[in-house]
């Protein structure tokens, strides 16, 4: 059974999760206007480790830069350290990673500049997010009724806690109609990604990733193009319609929280087989060895927490 997260890192201390509390007057409470980051902790043969701690770290930053945070307070280094320390304190072997940067403020305003920023990282036991027997054997997902922001609108490059109401939405109306997991269309009506993944799709042996103004740019993703690269497929990057995805051989999601999943079901139309197609099996096999510490990669992307 998951056990309760004991400790959380705050603002370059490790307190009890009880004590780990903001003010109700805070801009990212009443506003969204803050930033996180969500990761993974793995284990491996020579202990925990973090996939691709720097890469997120410094996503996390680019993500504050994006709404406008002049003063980030901590390094990307610094925050690197937290993250091992707060595994440690909690003993975990493996476990998600959340980090999130908010503004403390006397009382909520809509001037970022009336904030002061800080930094908590939270840590806690995740299973297969989007279900063990999905991660096995296919979801089933629904292409949502609500649209992914324009970039204009809300900037989807950067992990904005108020961009995740969008998400929300998507995600309760998907879950309420029977699905597991929404795919949303941009505002110009082509695949984005999902309520918190990216999408692959498989058609003739070759592999296709959408991509359009409004992708948030998944680190999981990037991975799995250098991943797919490397076993000797060719992949797209391309914008992709949803009648390409009704018509695909296979299709997965994949990001931190999901890891690489498959999809057997999109509104009704049944994906190639109707079970985990056979390109996206070995992707997923491979992509366990690289964060189980087995693959060459392994070395680049992951970092010790020991
Ligand atoms: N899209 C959205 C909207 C997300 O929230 C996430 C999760 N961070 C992803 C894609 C996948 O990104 P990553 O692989 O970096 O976790």
């Amino acid at each position: 059974m998951a056990s309760y997260p004991k400790f959380v890192w705050m603002n370059g201390k490790i307190v009890e999760t009880e004590k780990a509390t903001v003010p109700f007057f805070n801009t990212t409470l009443h506003y969204g206007a803050g930033v996180f980051e969500g990761i993974r902790c793995y284990a491996t043969s020579k202990g925990p480790a973090v996939f691709r701690l720097k890469d997120h770290m410094d996503r996390l930053i680019n993500s504050a830069r994006i709404i406008g945070v002049r003063d980030f307070p901590f390094t990307s280094e610094e925050l690197c350290q937290a993250t091992k320390d707060i595994i440690k304190a909690n003993g975990y072997s493996s476990c998600y990673i959340r980090p999130l940067l908010y503004l403390a403020s006397p009382l909520p305003s809509l001037n970022l500049d009336d904030g002061k920023a800080a930094v908590g990282i939270g840590v806690w036991e995740m299973g297969a997010y989007l279900g063990q027997e999905q991660i096995e054997n296919g979801l089933k997902a629904n292409v949502a009724s609500f649209t992914r922001h324009h970039p204009n609108v809300s900037m989807t490059k950067a992990k904005v806690t108020g961009n995740y109401a969008n998400s929300i939405l998507a995600k309760t109306e998907s879950i309420r109609l029977g699905y597991d997991e929404a795919i949303m269309l941009d505002p110009s009506g082509y695949v984005a990604e999902c309520t918190g993944e990216n999408v692959f799709l498989v058609r003739k042996g070759q592999l296709y990733s959408p991509i359009t103004a409004d992708t948030l740019e998944g680190i999981t993703r990037d991975s799995l193009m250098t991943l797919i690269k490397e076993m000797g497929y060719s992949v797209t990057e391309t914008m992709i319609g949803r009648d390409q995805l009704y018509i695909a051989d296979e299709v997965f999601m994949c990001g931190t929280a999901a890891e690489l999943t498959p999809v057997s079901e999109i509104d009704g139309r049944v994906i190639g087989s109707g079970k985990m197609g056979p390109i996206t099996r070995k992707i997923q096999t491979e992509f366990k060895k690289v964060v189980n510490g087995e693959h060459p990669l392994s070395t680049k992307w992951l970092d010790y927490v020991n």
